[in-house]
């Protein structure tokens, strides 16, 4: 018997009915050009210094006496420790024992639920957010409860009734700045998920992928920031968004050794699920790693997050010239706002389609609770984006 899990999946058509429609508009109205802002993947090249560093491991490989076979399964000792000492620089202690290196962080938020019983544990997802959470839970049988994020919260839920458990072990997945809304939760809002994860026994899987793209002191850079959270917290970092690694792949994530269920340690049994399972990321990626997280690799990285701020920024100033809410942009690539006129998320996609040869992400496709709303993201090129904001001044 196949796990007929796969047939409860939601069909997310998003981004092909995006591209039909966009296909369809292209096709009857060859002499206008289209600007596409809905895409969430970078656009920058890399750092030349990042590049280098995989260039030249590679080119190690190619000599029998700097060749390497299979390396340690949760990464070398050089990525894991560059990783500590990133933490280090916040004012953060990580031991690099506490690092795991992999792919980018998709498929270790995928594979990190293979750590709780489908029986005994409730997953709770943020709803709108990015559908892995919602999608691994699914494939493995998980039952799911939503946090709903809307105007009311800023798109950043408190924690539920310390009832929410009901008998069952919790697993909270919070994404913070958020794809799609590009809310972050507070130094105070992320304390009282904490206080919340150790009172109830709850494990937090905090999706810290957008974190250098935080302006606002009030929002912690990590969720070890706050007292408490190395004994509840799991830290996923990817190296996707700031260095532009989303071909590339490279991530990382921080499992405390505090952290223990039913008397077991999970960082011990997420090594033990990784030297199983996995063989291993590239040993060219991680000296990738290591470099974009030095200061050289940082601060030329930064440039690029520099480069898609000014992109936001001209997106924002259009709307906060409408008095259109919005979250994001602040700490976060993405903006997200309330669609005018109560405008349902499609309607929308279609009226900027139409009237301004704009194309970007309805709301709605990340949750229920995103309709009525849409996601504009700062990736694309400058002198792209100066057009879509120009012409979206008649919006
Ligand atoms: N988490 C969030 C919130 C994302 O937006 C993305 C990519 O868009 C990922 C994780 C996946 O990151 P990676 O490229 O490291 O697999």
């Amino acid at each position: 018997m196949i796990n007929r899990n796969y047939s409860k999946l939601e069909k997310n058509y998003l981004f092909t009915e995006v591209a039909r429609r966009c296909d369809e508009f292209v096709a009857a109205n060859p002499g206008k050009r289209v600007i596409k802002l809905g895409v969430g993947d970078v656009t920058r090249p890399l750092a030349p210094v990042t590049a280098d560093a995989i260039i030249n491991a590679m080119e190690e490989l190619k000599h029998a006496e700097t060749f390497r076979g299979y390396g340690p399964e949760v990464g070398y000792a050089f990525s894991r420790e560059a990783v500590s000492r990133y933490y280090a620089s916040r004012g953060i202690a990580v031991d690099a024992d506490e690092v795991t290196v992999g792919d980018g962080i998709g498929e270790d938020i995928a594979n990190i639920v293979d750590l709780f019983d489908i029986h005994e544990t409730k997953m709770l997802v943020q709803n709108p957010v990015y559908p892995l959470y919602k999608a691994t839970s699914i494939i493995s049988g998980f039952e799911i409860e939503y946090l709903k994020c809307s105007k009311e919260n800023n798109f950043t839920p408190a924690p539920p009734s310390d009832s929410t458990a009901d008998g069952k072990g919790l697993v909270v997945f919070l994404c913070s700045p958020n794809n799609p809304t590009g809310a972050a939760f507070t130094r105070d809002q992320l304390r009282e998920w904490v206080e919340f994860a150790n009172r109830t026994n709850a494990v937090i899987l905090y999706d810290n992928a957008y974190e250098r793209y935080i302006t606002d002191n009030r929002c912690p850079h990590s969720i070890y920031e706050i007292e408490g959270a190395r004994s509840c917290a799991i830290e996923f970092n990817s190296l996707s968004k700031t260095a532009g690694f989303t071909c590339v792949r490279m991530g990382y994530n921080v499992i405390p050794k505090e952290l223990e269920r039913d008397g077991m340690q999970l960082l011990t049994i997420w090594k033990q699920r990784q030297t199983t399972k996995y063989n291993g990321a590239p040993y060219m990626t991680q000296r990738g790693l290591e470099v974009a997280l030095s200061e050289e690799g940082l601060r030329e990285s930064d440039k690029n997050i520099d480069y898609y701020r000014r992109n936001v920024k001209l997106i924002t100033d259009i709307l906060d010239s409408k008095g259109i809410y919005y979250t994001g942009g602040v700490n976060s690539p993405y903006i997200w706002f309330e669609c005018p006129n109560g405008m349902k998320s499609w309607e929308f996609f279609d009226h900027l389609l139409n009237r301004f040869n704009v194309v970007g992400t309805p709301g709605v496709g990340f949750g229920t609770e995103g309709e009525g709303y849409f996601r504009l993201t700062s990736f694309g090129s400058y002198e792209d984006t100066a057009e879509a904001a120009e012409r979206l001044k008649e919006l």
